[in-house]
């Protein structure tokens, strides 16, 4: 893998990277891939998907361990407890991650225990680090992160209405949550959870805190666990939770009441590239699945094979044209956070954001539909990616919060625009005075 490094992002990874990328690779096609059915075996064992998980994984971690391949996620320079890679070089390595549904969990990597080690690593006190991210960072437990709720427009965050009310050295939590990934694991303990604590404060972006709840904590109930087009993605799921007066000690609120805000936003950054990474794996993955269909001997129509009629040439040339563009947009986004933090990359941490998961799954379908009927069923992995794919045009904040930021930004240039072209075309009017012409058919130009 070290040898397809892009030539963009080639000077920026070394050869402790290098190694290691080889390793994960290696890991993760002769290791991960092959032991996914094994995992869907025995989420199925004993008829409840959600009171156990699957032992497979726990030897995969064991090998993971021995080969240093853990924790790869946390980037040098910002955390004592990071392996010291930077997030070009994880965002190659999450790249093969996503091949396989095994291999992030294997390698201690896989979402949202990632982003939640971030903030505690990030924000926590020393007692709740100690606590929560030790046995996170070691692989013991598992995590969620409850923002969205079912009654209000989650994607603009002001809405939460989690109500948080303090009461002595405790805060008490009331409301609802869902989408809450993770929460059906029964190794999941912490979730960490946003809601409102000071609803009368006239500033928007500080009404909401950031509290630690352990998921044993009485009055919570998780009512269901929600599918995703028929997938319950169990053992980890997305819970549907109530809280019914959980109380919760204040010494469990992270940075302070009121700061919730910054809390997600610190978040975000570079988990959204770990996400477009792992999906242009997965887009690798279903061309390669492609590529196995399109060249089957038996499968010929209309007195050829697959791969001879020009159309199907046609998907497999899009598909890597489209994949190899994405990955240089999602490298230049994680070399910006490189450089200048996710704060200094939201530019182009938003573009990699849309455009990955929409690319992802327009070269799944392509594959889907080389397999014909097969594509759709359970005999391939395509039709789980393509569900899988098809949340993380939601999560984090549907495309469209994204794109109305982006679109913002880029019109802010638009009165210099205008003042710029305005200026490029009294140039013109003067060249047309100086050589005596004029167009043949006058558009809007012509009136100047
Ligand atoms: C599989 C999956 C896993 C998830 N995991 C988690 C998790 O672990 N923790 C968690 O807290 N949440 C999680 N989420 C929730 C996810 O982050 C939210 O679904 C998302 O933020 C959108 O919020 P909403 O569902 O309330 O939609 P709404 O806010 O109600 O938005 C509905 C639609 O309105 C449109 N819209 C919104 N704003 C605009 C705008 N400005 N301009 C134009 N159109 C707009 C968009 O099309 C949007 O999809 C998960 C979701 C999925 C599907």
């Amino acid at each position: 893998m070290s040898e397809q490094i892009p030539i963009l992002a080639a000077g920026r990874v070394s050869e402790n990277a290098k190694k290691t990328l080889d390793i994960v690779k290696k890991f993760v096609e002769e290791r991960c891939i092959p032991a996914d059915p094994i995992f869907a075996a025995q989420v199925d064992q004993g008829g409840n998907r959600w009171n156990h998980h699957p032992t497979v994984i726990d030897d995969l971690k064991k090998e993971a361990q021995k080969l240093g391949l853990w924790n790869m996620f946390l980037p040098k320079g910002h955390y004592k407890e990071s392996p010291g890679f930077t997030n070009v070089e994880y965002g190659l390595m999450a790249e093969w991650l996503g091949k396989s549904r095994c291999a992030s969990e294997a390698v201690n990597c896989a979402a949202p225990d990632t982003g939640n080690m971030e903030v505690l690593a990030k924000y926590g006190n020393d007692a709740q680090k100690k606590q929560w991210l030790k046995p996170l960072m070691d692989g013991e437990i598992r995590s969620a992160f409850l923002m969205t709720e079912p009654d209000i427009a989650s994607s603009d965050a002001t809405n939460i209405q989690l109500n948080m009310r303090k009461e002595g050295n405790d805060w008490i939590l009331n409301g609802d949550k869902w989408w809450s990934s993770g929460a059906g694991d029964p190794r999941c303990k912490i979730y960490i959870v946003m809601g409102k604590s000071d609803p009368g404060n006239k500033d928007p972006y500080k009404q909401q805190s950031v509290i630690l709840v352990p998921a044993d904590t009485p009055g919570i109930t998780i009512n269901r666990m929600l599918s995703v087009y028929g997938y319950d993605d169990a053992p980890h799921g997305h819970g549907h939770l109530t809280f019914k007066n959980v109380r919760v000690p204040a010494a469990n609120m992270v940075l302070g009441p009121g700061r919730g805000f910054e809390i997600i936003q610190g978040r975000l950054g570079p988990g959204r590239i770990h996400h477009c990474m792992r999906t242009i794996g997965a887009a690798e993955k279903a061309l390669e699945w492609m590529l196995l269909r399109i060249n089957d001997p038996r499968k010929a129509t209309f007195g050829k094979q697959l791969k001879e009629h020009g159309v199907i040439l046609e998907w497999v040339a899009k598909s890597r044209i489209e994949i190899d563009a994405a990955r240089l947009v999602v490298l230049n986004a994680a070399m910006k956070v490189d450089d200048f933090g996710a704060k200094g990359a939201l530019k182009e941490i938003g573009e990699a954001k849309v455009l990955v998961p929409t690319m992802g799954l327009t070269v799944i379908d392509r594959a889907v539909q080389s397999f014909g009927g097969a594509g759709v069923s359970q005999d391939t992995p395509l039709a789980n990616m393509w569900a899988n794919i098809r949340t993380l045009r939601l999560a984090d904040g549907p495309d469209e919060v994204h794109l109305q930021q982006l679109g913002k930004n880029e019109n802010k240039r638009g009165k210099a625009v205008t003042e710029h072209i305005q200026k490029q075309q009294a140039i013109t009017k003067e060249l047309f005075a100086k050589y005596n012409t004029s167009l043949s058919q006058p558009g809007p130009q012509s009136k100047l």
